[in-house]
């Protein structure tokens, strides 16, 4: 397996100006080589005792790999409109100029923002009076399509001549594929509002992973490295059986659980016989539709509604599912889930985990069904962060 580190010195490490005030990048100061270890011991640790553990994959260049920027905007208290982060644990602003995880040309686009608030004599939302206009900017850049979407949160519907501003921002910036107003007008920490008002384009923008197309709205769930996605779900659909170690006789059927968007899924569906996958969150599941269909795969169906339920009514109907792929949140599956997911006794289950010990907690549970731990893969999908990723291939005992 490919196996990359970035070859640097302690000596060659970028340092950032506010990384303690920002607190988002916990490895500040090590060597990339320190942190893949600390990773790798971190995740031997937890899960030596279901198998051997991988060397972990990291990243040759592991800077300005975040596709996805956000910037809350305010004023210093001499007036000067500054964009940032929220100080740790914070509503306090840290002025932000540059991040060395974040990509480079997002972050451009919010720097010409900032100018561009100066010459309309657009004010910045001021959370404790409730006064003023813009409160966040949100640019997401597809790495593959090179498309880019500016997403403007302003506490009001009116941006005050708006086509100029939208015309003088994209020319700054030609390569911008879309400008969404997004309205917030609720007392709230949350960024983005339930609005979304198109100033400029189709207002989403396409990605590619894996050789397919995906739809990203505002505020659809997308990994934010998607040069390290695309070699996760290499492995995940090597670990399945379904590419590069085709196991199965007859193309399998799959299941795709906590599926988000459907990446997994509909990168499973070009070698399965059909794919169902299962999301709680609305949205997500619509633009899964949207993305089988602009993929054009037939073959895969998804559905709102709690994995483990969902799982235990597939169960009771006595379905047939060969490979299970699960990725869930931080907080891992449930009994509900991994008991069904047992009962439906698929040949292969495919876990793919943001957080090791929620990872360990469910193993466990899954041994004790019947399953046997066979690979597990770490992968470095948020360099210069304390988080790792997992993947683990799970066989049932015969
Ligand atoms: N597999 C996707 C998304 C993984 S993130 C990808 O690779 O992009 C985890 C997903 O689990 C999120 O989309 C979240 O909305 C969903 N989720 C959280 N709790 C859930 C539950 N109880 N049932 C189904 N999905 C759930």
């Amino acid at each position: 397996m490919e196996n990359i580190n970035s070859g640097k010195k302690s000596s060659d490490i970028k340092v950032c100006k506010i990384g303690k005030k920002c607190g988002g990048c916990r490895y500040q100061g090590m060597s990339y080589e320190e942190q893949l270890g600390i990773k790798q011991k971190e995740v031997k640790k937890l899960l030596s005792p279901f198998g051997d553990v991988e060397k972990i994959i990291g990243m040759y260049h592991p800077y300005h790999y975040r596709n996805k920027v956000h910037a809350v905007f305010g004023r210093k208290k001499n007036g000067e409109i500054i964009s940032g982060i929220y100080e740790a644990n914070t509503h306090r602003i840290v002025p932000v100029e540059e991040c060395l995880i974040e990509d480079e040309k997002c972050q451009a686009i919010i720097r010409s923002i900032r100018g561009l608030l100066r010459s309309f004599k657009i004010k910045t939302y001021d959370e404790d009076t409730g006064y003023g206009l813009l409160r966040h900017v949100l640019v997401r850049r597809g790495f593959k399509t090179g498309e880019i979407m500016v997403v403007l949160v302003l506490s009001s519907p009116i941006l005050p001549s708006k086509n100029n501003f939208v015309k003088a921002l994209l020319k700054e910036h030609p390569e911008i594929s879309t400008v969404i107003l997004n309205v917030n007008d609720k007392n709230t920490t949350m960024v983005l509002g339930e609005r979304n008002i198109k100033l400029y384009g189709k207002g989403f923008i396409t990605d590619k992973l894996c050789g397919m197309n995906f739809r990203l709205s505002p505020d659809s769930f997308y990994q934010v490295n998607p040069l390290q996605t695309e070699k996760l779900y290499n492995i995940a659909m090597e670990y399945a059986g379904l590419k590069g170690n085709e196991k199965f006789e007859k193309k399998p059927v799959v299941t795709d659980a906590y599926c988000g968007i459907g990446t997994i899924g509909l990168v499973a569906s070009k070698y399965a016989e059909k794919v169902i996958g299962v999301e709680l969150n609305a949205d997500a599941v619509k633009d899964a539709i949207i993305n089988a269909r602009e993929n054009k795969r037939d073959n895969i169906k998804f559905y709102q509604g709690d994995a483990g339920e969902f799982m235990e009514a597939m169960a009771e109907k006595g379905e047939h599912v060969d490979v299970l792929f699960m990725d869930p949140p931080r907080a891992g599956s449930d009994e509900k889930f991994l008991l069904s997911a047992a009962k439906l006794s698929p040949e292969t289950i495919v876990y793919i985990s943001c957080n090791p010990e929620t990872l360990a907690r469910d193993l466990k549970s899954l041994r004790k069904k019947g399953y046997e731990v066979k690979k597990i893969q770490p992968v470095d999908m948020f360099p210069w962060t304390e988080h790792t990723e997992c993947v683990v291939k799970l066989e049932l005992k015969h």
